[in-house]
């Protein structure tokens, strides 16, 4: 079978690139192990405006967020939803209202509160909190549409994908009976454990999450402190999660279960029931700048990489996914600070260039 593109990986990465590449008319084939390391699978897709301690609106989040509202309304998975962070201190408190006045920040914040109680009375909120304008993206239905389609067109081949596999010519490159122009990972983290991008500055992190039932009727926003809670309806709610740099792999463990639990019940001043109906754990394919890695392989020209999304991946992917399939078909600039060419000199140092230059 002769493509255009030979696709690892069937995440939010490679669905979202296969449909790129095949909006413009170009063929593809895409092999995945049915999930079996994915983060997609694992994230609640949350898209959150202002995070982090000093509650802070990144340079790119309006442009990106504009961007995948759209593509993901096209496809049916992008679901609007205020987002509730509740303020840890009062020092947090004085930053949630600093941000009002910042014009960027402004069409993301709906109201801040000043005090307990005063959006919803069940809620711990002591310092307040600010309502926020936000998002979540139904990926479970992202990933089994674009598989559905895929299954139907016979370009979804379900397995193992070993790099060393992979026979590179110049006119491209053969996997089994696929001839493909180029090949693109889009494996997550597993392109920081082995193949040709294994030299770049990843830092994957694992992270739990649960779905429970509980007796906390719904809401009408995600609670965010230190974790989230995502209402799903009639007492549904989804919660994580964690930061571990050891250990990846998509075990969930014990501890990390009470813990969410600890954090989803101190969410609320009533006394809550929960049982837990699915405990799962995911690797972020993070990397050391907070940005998504793309582009080609200094030394394999028909080698390319569109990763990297880390925990913001639903906030990247639709602009980036875009964005490569124009730098793939039409041979447009990447944006400087995605380009994996930014990190040069790693991959002269991984192959022993820079010693002999
Ligand atoms: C606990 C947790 C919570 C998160 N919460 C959010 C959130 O709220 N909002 C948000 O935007 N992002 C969140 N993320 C991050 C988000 O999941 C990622 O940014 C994004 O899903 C990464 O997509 P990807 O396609 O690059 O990787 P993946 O989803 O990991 O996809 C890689 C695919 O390649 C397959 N694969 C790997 N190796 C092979 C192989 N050798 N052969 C065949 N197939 C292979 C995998 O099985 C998988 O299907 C979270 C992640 C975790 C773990």
């Amino acid at each position: 079978m002769q493509v255009d593109f030979l696709i690892v990986g069937q995440g939010l990465a490679g669905s979202l690139l296969a449909k790129e590449l095949l909006r413009r008319g170009r063929s593809v084939h895409v092999v995945d192990d049915r999930w079996k390391s994915s983060s997609s699978q694992v994230a609640a897709g949350l898209m959150t405006p202002l995070t982090g301690r000093r509650f802070t609106l990144t340079k790119d989040y309006p442009e990106l967020f504009a961007s995948a509202q759209a593509k993901l309304t096209e496809l049916g998975v992008f679901r609007p939803i205020q987002v509730y962070r509740m303020f840890v201190d009062d020092e947090q408190r004085a930053k949630g209202l600093k941000r009002t006045e910042c014009r960027s920040c402004q069409p993301f914040i709906e109201r801040v509160t000043s005090a307990q109680g005063e959006l919803d009375v069940s809620l711990t909120d002591t310092f307040g909190g600010a309502l926020m304008n936000g998002a979540w993206v139904d990926l479970p239905k992202l990933l089994s549409d674009v598989r559905a389609e895929l299954v139907a067109n016979g370009s979804l081949t379900e397995a193992s994908f070993d790099p060393p596999d992979v026979v590179a010519s110049v006119e491209g490159v053969s996997w089994r009976q696929i001839q493909a122009g180029a090949i693109i990972y889009c494996d997550g983290y597993k392109s920081a454990q082995r193949g040709p991008f294994k030299y770049l500055p990843w830092q994957p992190a694992k992270g739990e999450a649960l779905t429970l039932r509980t007796s906390v009727d719904t809401k009408p926003f995600i609670l965010n402190r230190e974790g989230w809670a995502l209402p799903l309806g009639q007492g549904v709610w989804r919660t994580g999660t964690n930061w571990q740099w050891d250990q990846l792999d998509e075990a969930p463990t014990e501890p990390q279960k009470e813990k969410l639990i600890r954090r989803f019940r101190s969410y609320f001043g009533q006394e809550v029931s929960v049982e837990v109906t699915a405990h799962i754990a995911g690797v972020r394919p993070c990397t050391s700048d907070n940005h998504p890695f793309m582009g080609t392989h200094p030394r394999q020209p028909r080698t390319h990489l569109f990763g990297g999304l880390g925990p913001r991946g639903t906030v990247w992917a639709p602009e980036m996914a875009d964005e490569m399939a124009a730098y793939l078909c039409d041979g447009t600039s990447l944006r400087p600070e995605c380009n994996l060419s930014r990190f040069a000199l790693l991959a002269k140092i991984a192959s022993g260039w820079v010693w002999t230059e």
